[in-house]
């Protein structure tokens, strides 16, 4: 071979190597995932121990639950059974997870209001929005974007859920399923008479009547809704020791979660940085 010739097979080689390694290696715009190094938001969780039993069992099963999306530091999460501590420093949370708990008093709810009203996240569980004639705080209703707490089923039990799957937190679910059995708050006035609510999911006018002690026998029953002038969603699952056994409604909680954060005014910590 002469040498011209070596010089020629060698430099096609080249190219054919470093070409196959070129689309091996994908650069890193094509890449499918992302490995954050550090932690990228910060969560606060509000749980109270005075309550009744079945809320404190779920709980603490939300704890357990939530704990486990921060394996490998994804995010900080502080767990506190007071918002006391932390009424001048909510601002440093991404979002605020109340379980079958709310604000206490009138220090707490100013600093809960105002946290919500500069752009702050919340989602909140089960009795997270009960109010009633005693609760005296119109804001929360405002907030909540419905009336008070008007009715339940009891005991708890399974039900079967209508789903609007357009929403961003719901377009993995399927349009109807059954949800872990729970007690169910029903509203009046409805949220869904409220034009700034998105109604996510609500019992299936399929289960009326609706219960075996305490038995609703018709209305409009939403579960799930944000606010859509806020960075909230209330969900209303959370009595009992079930709430976290179904992978379809875990997927709504971790939906859930993952959208309130994403809407941080300071930009969405799930996308990748450009
Ligand atoms: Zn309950």
């Amino acid at each position: 071979m002469s040498t011209r010739k070596t010089i020629r097979c060698s430099l096609v080689f080249w190219l054919l190597t470093s070409r196959l390694l070129s689309m091996m290696a994908q650069t890193p715009q094509n890449y499918p995932a992302n490995y954050a190094s550090h932690p990228r938001f910060r969560a606060l969780v509000v749980w109270s121990p005075h309550a009744e039993e079945a809320h404190i069992q779920f709980s603490k099963d939300a704890l357990h639950f939530f704990r486990k999306l921060t394996y490998g530091e994804g995010f900080l999460m502080d767990t506190t059974t007071s918002l006391r501590p932390y009424v001048d420093s909510l601002q440093n949370y991404h979002i605020i997870v109340m379980l079958n708990a709310q604000p206490q008093d009138k220090k707490e709810r100013e600093a809960f209001q105002s946290y919500m009203e500069k752009g702050g996240g919340w989602m909140g569980f089960h009795a997270a929005a009960y109010n009633d004639q005693n609760t005296h705080w119109p804001w929360f209703n405002q907030f909540l974007g419905c009336g008070s707490f008007y009715c339940n089923n009891w005991p708890p039990q399974s039900a079967l859920v209508e789903c609007d799957t357009t929403h961003t937190v719901t377009r993995s679910l399927p349009a109807s399923f059954v949800v872990p059995e729970s007690e169910f708050y029903q509203w009046n006035p409805s949220p869904r008479t409220n034009k700034d609510v998105r109604v996510l999911l609500s019992i299936s006018p399929k289960m009326y009547p609706f219960g075996i002690k305490d038995i609703v026998q018709w209305g409009d029953f939403p579960i799930v809704w944000t606010h859509t002038r806020y960075r909230m969603i209330y969900l209303n699952m959370g009595h009992g020791d079930s709430g976290f056994t179904d992978a379809t409604q875990n997927l709504l909680f971790v939906n859930a979660f993952r959208w309130v954060v994403s809407q941080h005014p300071q930009g969405n910590p799930f996308e990748a940085k450009k």
